[in-house]
């Protein structure tokens, strides 16, 4: 069982005083100790019209000792203006957790979540600078927000008080965060639908590098609601994140090499030290970076269209 305080500077603030997450063995215990099956509600609860059920006289008694350290960060923003008050933005999270704090001295070295976004932002802001203003009708925001692993804080922050434009000029936000190491795809996949016009524009971009729009196969991770494009999608603000592609050009591979060296990379490395740039081509998870030229170049794609203004404004 996991639990911390509401006061943490998370959102949920002020709704409960305290909030946790327990495991699925948990639950059931939880849910047989209240006399319920967890498996029958489980499956209730995904019909609509579900109404929540009381745990009966089960009480939980718990205490917690906290000690709250106030740490100063920074959100890094980088504005090419356009001809109009509109702009798009552009996110992939610079922080990642430091280091471990059993004494160990290991590094959460965070290489592909998220230094590999944040160095595709920069890519873009290059290509982005290089285009003439008049060719540009909108601004293009490069926001490299800090405290998305403690919370998506950092675009939070933004998106209560931004400092460029105000939301309501704000047309998109494209987020980049754990781009594809796999290789090139025949595929290409999106965390959550966009709104449809910036979906079409994506499948369009696809289909000129002859690749198919796929729905996200691991879509049960809910990454959609777990990264900084998420805070603009709130705002209303149309939000791509694109994921990857999971069906390799190599056809020797499988078609399910990808998926599950992706499940098993999200295994060893997510959040651990083991995030880091493997050069080895017989390791598992080589770096092979020739799939996210595609994706970043894809999304290029898709912004360039949006900054030269051809789609009007549209909120979800
Ligand atoms: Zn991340």
């Amino acid at each position: 069982l996991k639990i911390r305080s509401s006061n943490s500077g998370h959102e949920s603030h002020g709704k409960c005083s305290i909030e946790g997450w327990f495991t699925e063995e948990t639950a059931r215990k939880v849910f047989a100790a209240a006399g319920l099956n967890f498996d029958t509600e489980k499956s209730a609860a995904s019909h609509r019209g579900y109404k929540a059920k009381s745990l009966g006289s089960l009480k939980a008694s718990v205490s917690l000792e906290t000690k709250l350290t106030p740490i100063d960060s920074r959100n890094v923003l980088a504005l090419i203006e356009g001809l109009t008050k509109e702009i798009v933005v552009f996110t992939a999270h610079w922080d990642h957790f430091g280091v471990y704090s059993d004494g160990s001295g290991r590094i959460y070295h965070g290489a592909r979540d998220n230094a590999l976004g944040v160095a595709a932002l920069i890519a873009l802001a290059k290509a982005f600078a290089s285009i003439p203003k008049e060719k540009r009708q909108r601004s293009v925001l490069f926001l490299v927000p800090t405290a998305e692993e403690m919370g998506l804080l950092g675009s939070q922050f933004y998106c209560e008080q931004p400092c460029t434009a105000p939301i309501s000029d704000t047309i998109a936000c494209i987020n980049f965060d754990i781009l594809n190491i796999f290789g090139k795809t025949k595929d290409v996949t999106f965390y959550g639908p966009a709104d449809g016009k910036i979906d079409a524009v994506a499948a369009e971009a696809a289909k000129r590098q002859n690749r198919r729009v796929d729905p996200d196969p691991l879509a049960s991770n809910g990454m959609f609601f777990r990264s900084d494009h998420f805070n603009f999608a709130k705002k209303g603000v149309p939000a791509l994140f694109i994921n990857m592609g999971f069906e390799s050009i190599d056809a020797s591979k499988g078609k399910d090499f990808i998926r599950q060296t992706q499940l098993d990379w999200n295994a060893a490395c997510y959040h651990k030290d083991q995030d880091q740039v493997i050069v080895d081509p017989n390791h598992p998870w080589f770096w092979d970076l020739s799939g996210c030229v595609d994706d970043v170049r894809l999304v290029y794609n898709v912004a360039l269209r949006l900054v030269a203004g051809d789609l009007a404004a549209s909120k979800c």
